[in-house]
């Protein structure tokens, strides 16, 4: 590590080794990247039309396109496997950046008009390479477009059993959510679990029901949960799944809830990351959509600190219980966590004013999370 004498809060996070679990490829394709794609293929758009599908961009009143709308509109513009390995490669030297070791990233092999296989293979060789270029693992996450059929969802598994790879971990599920619980894709969980696939699915995002959480868990089997707020509308069941560990993929910069509280404050204090943090839950801060949430993992960190009150040593518990959450083999995972948390007890000693042990209802998180 270099030496360092006195590190910014910014710094300090950019140079912690962290993990992000909760990350959909596509939302990570830079704008520069939309716009050459779309000239690639002689699609027709307007680089005030490209902006609209980014929050960097977009002004109150003006045009604004959904993260969905722009995955959707992105998979369109992907039409030959080295546009994916392009993409993943961006990803790797962009998160190199902000200090990222570790990535499980979501793909939709349904919204793709190529075959699984050849886009897999693709997004394998650019891991390999990304893994020389930039130091970062990657692994696959396969998933869901819950706006399709179950039986597409089926196919999906069906060809990830056809055609196995060891990048390759898990299913996840995504896209809206309103007319599609995760119970409608009981098969392809099932089909996926029996095939020894670790399990992940968004669920009560947008605001919906807490159910979605307990179906996801209890019915479906899942290893870990997306989002998953409303849980904190069930006492009993929050006290249950802080009990179990159940990690959390939680996104400070969540679209639903930087529009349902606008104001900075009000977002602060009512944001349920903290609600869920102080119930104990086994919470994980991920970036969810890189690139079209104008976020980086080291963003998302800092939010924790200085919007969402969280102490310097909760990123600490939220580093190591990121490693534990993951579908990485045990021992790599106790490897990595030794490391990093070496890493980051000399980086937390060069920083500067190590901030805010003195604010008002500071959120000190301390929890422990057993590898498994
Ligand atoms: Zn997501």
């Amino acid at each position: 590590m270099d030496a360092v004498s006195s590190l910014s809060l910014t710094e300090f996070i950019r140079r912690l080794p962290k993990a992000d679990i909760h990350y959909h490829l596509l939302g990570g394709v830079r704008l520069e990247t939309m716009l050459d794609l779309a000239r690639k293929y002689g699609v027709d758009l307007p680089e005030s039309e490209a902006r609209s599908y980014y929050r960097a961009y977009q002004t109150p009143g003006g045009p604004r396109k959904g993260g969905i709308a722009a995955l959707t509109f992105l998979y369109s513009l992907m039409q030959e496997a080295e546009d994916y390995a392009r993409v993943l490669l961006e990803v790797a030297e962009d998160a190199h950046h902000s200090g990222v070791k570790y990535i499980e990233t979501f793909w939709n092999p349904s919204d793709v008009c190529l075959p699984y296989e050849t886009v897999n293979q693709a997004l394998i060789k650019a891991i390999a390479q990304s893994q020389r270029d930039f130091e970062i693992t990657i692994r696959l996450i396969p998933s869901i477009n819950r706006e399709k059929s179950p039986e597409e969802a089926v196919a999906m598994v069906e060809a990830m059993i056809a055609h196995p790879h060891p990048y390759v971990l898990g299913i996840g599920i995504d896209y809206k959510e309103h007319q599609a619980p995760v119970e409608h894709f009981w098969k392809a969980y099932q089909l996926a679990s029996r095939h020894g696939y670790q399990l992940t699915a968004h669920c009560s995002e947008f605001g919906l029901h807490w159910r979605n959480v307990e179906t996801g868990i209890e019915l479906i089997g899942v290893d870990r949960i997306d989002h998953g707020y409303s849980i904190i509308d069930n006492p009993a069941l929050t006290r249950k799944y802080a009990a179990l560990g159940i990690p959390f993929t939680v996104v400070p910069s969540n679209t639903y809830f930087l529009q349902q509280w606008p104001d900075h404050d009000t977002w602060c204090q009512k944001h349920p990351i903290r609600a869920m943090a102080k119930a104990g839950l086994n919470i994980i801060p991920c970036t969810d959509d890189w690139h079209m949430h104008d976020t980086t993992t080291t963003k998302c960190y800092q939010v924790m600190v200085e919007d969402l009150g969280f102490d310097v040593l909760s990123l600490k518990t939220m580093m190591c219980n990121s490693l534990a959450a993951s579908w990485m083999p045990q021992i790599q995972k106790e490897q990595w966590t030794a490391e990093w948390c070496r890493m980051f007890d000399a980086l937390y000693a060069a920083l500067e004013d190590q901030p805010g042990d003195s604010a008002e209802d500071l959120i000190r998180y301390r929890r422990e999370q057993t590898i498994k």
